[in-house]
């Protein structure tokens, strides 16, 4: 296909502004950057390291991307940037400053960690043009993944959507797929707001017990055997089970497209979560709709780590970062379920018609529509 025909496929209302393809023939480096939209601020989006990378994966995140900060409510458009390349490759870090050098002069993108990049390369980025987001302590920056900011902001919407489905957080029995990043910090705040964690799994396996379950236990056995499907005061069950719990909460926080068409009418919370990206099929969210169970779909649940970056982005701190997440994700959350009740419309398509008419208003007020 021809450069043109790849890029004038993707035209729309929103966007991409820029789609650029980079050549870096010393380091091998082979790089794609799609800025969508800037109307609401620098566009920010990671910078994905894949083998398989294409333009249409790197369009539907940079898209993804100007909805999600839309939707978040910071001063920020979608871009997002994808390597060709295998991110345990020698030279990568050669090839992340070769990219880096190719972006220089794209000063309307923030590059941002992604799947196969982290702080150091968002460190060598920073060094070569002076601009990064999820940066490493040192050089100022809000480490997400340790503070839990996106666990905080899963726990910080599943507080406002219980009202909608009248439960009380105190005492809500959850189930939390995954315990890495996201999850473990769920777990965390969701049982600081008084919920009972009564299932958890990871890669190998999950635990289950209906008086709850014990973090730092949890925590230890994990790294001793490299599961928590060994927690010894729990039933084991298999990981598709944890999604037909009898609990009052699912937070699906690990794997994408867990929760479908085949197993959707198992699942008995009330409420499901989306910690992970694109946990649940739209027609999977579609069932859940019909059957009366609340959703809080993934841009509006899991941005948290989003939001942080753009307080690092303005030199802020990490008890602002909290501060600033709590606030528009009870915000976000009220306004979209407050909509999809109203209007009848899945919390997801509420969510993404919110963030559509904040990028179209905003062209408009630039007079750019
Ligand atoms: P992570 O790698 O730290 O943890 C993933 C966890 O999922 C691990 O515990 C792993 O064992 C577990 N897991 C893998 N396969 C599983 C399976 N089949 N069943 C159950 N558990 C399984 O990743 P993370 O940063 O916690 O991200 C999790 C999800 O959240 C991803 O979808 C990611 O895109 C999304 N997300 C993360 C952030 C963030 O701030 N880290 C922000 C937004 C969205």
């Amino acid at each position: 296909m021809s450069i043109e025909k790849s890029m004038f496929q993707y035209a729309d209302e929103i966007g991409p502004e820029k789609i650029i393809y980079m050549h870096d023939p010393q380091t091998g480096l082979k790089g794609i950057l799609v800025v969508d939209n800037t109307i609401r601020g620098p566009a920010i989006g990671g910078i994905r390291m894949a083998p398989d990378v294409t333009t249409d994966e790197v369009f539907r995140l940079a898209r993804a991307m100007t909805f999600k900060n839309a939707a978040a409510e910071i001063p920020h458009g979608g871009g997002k940037g994808g390597i060709i390349g295998d991110p345990t490759a020698p030279n990568k870090y050669a090839i992340i400053r070769a990219y880096a050098r190719a972006i220089k002069s794209i000063t309307e993108y923030i590059p941002g960690p992604d799947m196969g990049t982290d702080e150091r390369c968002m460190a060598i980025i920073y060094d070569e043009i002076g601009r990064a987001c999820g940066l490493p302590r040192e050089l100022g920056g809000i480490p997400l993944d340790e503070i839990g900011a996106t666990g905080y902001g899963v726990a910080c919407a599943s507080e406002v959507a219980c009202q909608y489905v009248q439960l009380d957080i105190n005492g809500a029995t959850v189930a939390i797929e995954g315990f890495g990043n996201v999850g473990k910090a769920a777990f965390r705040f969701m049982e600081e707001k008084g919920a009972k964690i009564v299932a958890v799994s990871d890669s190998k396996g999950a635990i289950y017990n209906m008086k709850g379950l014990n973090y730092e236990k949890l925590v230890k056995v994990k790294q001793a055997t490299g599961s928590v499907k060994n927690y010894d005061d729990g039933k084991m069950i298999g990981n598709k089970e944890l999604f037909e719990l009898p609990v009052d909460i699912l937070i699906p926080g690990a794997r994408p497209d867990v929760i479908t068409v085949e197993n959707v009418n198992n699942v008995k919370a009330k409420l499901v979560v989306e910690a992970a990206n694109i946990p649940a099929t739209l027609e999977a969210e579609r069932i859940l709709h019909n059957r009366g169970i609340l959703v809080v779909p993934d841009f509006i649940a899991n941005a948290g780590g989003v939001i942080t970056g753009a307080v690092e982005c303005r030199h802020g701190t990490e008890s602002e970062a909290f501060k600033v997440i709590k606030e528009k994700i009870v915000r976000n959350t009220k306004k979209v379920l407050d909509l999809s009740k109203d209007q009848g419309i899945l919390p997801r398509t509420a969510a993404e018609k919110i963030a559509k008419e904040r990028v179209l208003k905003a062209m408009e007020y630039r007079g750019r529509r």
